[in-house]
């Protein structure tokens, strides 16, 4: 086992405002991690002191064991800033091989490097374009591929799908995990379902406190369904408990609904029950998960 970083009792105060709280973890190689939180949790304080741009107040921290910000570390670990942005006056191209030059590669490393993380992102076609002549969504790619210069071992992507749509979205969750053998990724989000399907492990950070979770692969929990609906639709809880196998419904919020299911009858079976009743209903569904929302296993 070996882990890429230790945190140990780091609290870190701005004047009288304590942004961590004797936080604790550690994490080892392998799955991309989710560092989850409302805004104003304190997760771009912990990226920023994982990266050694700012000091922690007391604790200790040890990242690929080094102190944050130490030499030894150079090149081994990136972070994307949420609100990183790309020089308007050069080609993709020349930034990436810019960047690569900075960390000492020769000219022709640089271009080739600069080659294969614009692969990595799919934005081989774009090498030559400028900033102005790329889409939201393909600047932000070309931003990831600025932080996987160099082959680091730790990729932090700071909320890297704010403000995109779903699409381009799910096109970045695609590259954490089509790489995630060779990266060790962090990501942050202040949305809990965005990063549930894509990591392993949660850190939830709430008013500088943390919580840890373990999602268990791709969340499947056969005692469980989570159901979400169109619309609301009066009946529906006295509809859904006539389902032989549920044993109890939560409305865990608007329109959803965590249905508990007994043991002995095969999910796959609900679920068709489920459907048939919706039909019959004439009621429209958004989404039926197989176990609980990241967001129910937590509170
Ligand atoms: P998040 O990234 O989860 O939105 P932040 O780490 O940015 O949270 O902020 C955590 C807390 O620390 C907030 O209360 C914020 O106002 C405060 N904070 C962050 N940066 C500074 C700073 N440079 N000076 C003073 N307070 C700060």
């Amino acid at each position: 086992m070996s882990l890429i970083i230790d945190v140990q009792q780091l609290t870190k105060k701005y004047g009288n405002n304590t942004a961590l709280n004797n936080v604790e973890f550690s994490l080892e190689k392998g799955a991309p991690v989710a560092l989850v939180g409302p805004n104003g949790a304190g997760k771009t304080t912990l990226f920023s002191l994982l990266c050694g741009y700012i000091q922690p107040s007391s604790g200790n921290i040890s990242v690929l064991g080094h102190s944050p910000g130490d030499s030894a570390l150079f090149g081994r670990l990136s972070a994307l800033p949420q609100d990183a942005q790309l020089d308007p006056r050069f080609s993709i191209a020349m930034q990436l091989s810019f960047y690569a030059r900075l960390q000492g590669m020769s000219r022709k490393q640089a271009k080739n490097d600069t080659l294969r993380v614009l692969e990595m992102v799919g934005l081989l076609d774009a090498v030559n374009s400028l900033p102005s002549e790329l889409s939201h969504g393909m600047r932000k790619r070309a931003t990831i591929a600025q932080a996987l210069l160099g082959s680091p071992e730790i990729v932090m992507l700071d909320e890297a799908t704010a403000g995109l749509d779903p699409v381009n979205a799910r096109e970045i969750r695609a590259i954490v995990a089509d790489h995630a053998s060779e990266v060790n990724f962090i990501l942050s989000s202040h949305d809990l379902n965005e990063l549930e399907r894509l990591c392993d492990r949660v850190l939830y950070l709430e008013n500088g406190k943390l919580k840890q979770h373990q999602t268990h692969g791709n969340n499947v929990n056969t005692r469980y369904l989570t159901l979400r609906m169109k619309q609301q639709y009066q009946d529906i809880i006295a509809s859904i408990s006539q389902i032989p196998s549920v044993e109890h419904i939560d409305m865990t919020q608007d329109r959803e609904y965590l249905l508990t299911i007994n043991n002995e009858h095969d999910v796959g079976n609900v679920e068709i029950e489920l459907l048939n009743m919706l039909i019959k209903n004439n009621w429209s569904y958004t989404q039926i998960i197989n176990g609980k929302t990241l967001e129910n296993q937590l509170f």
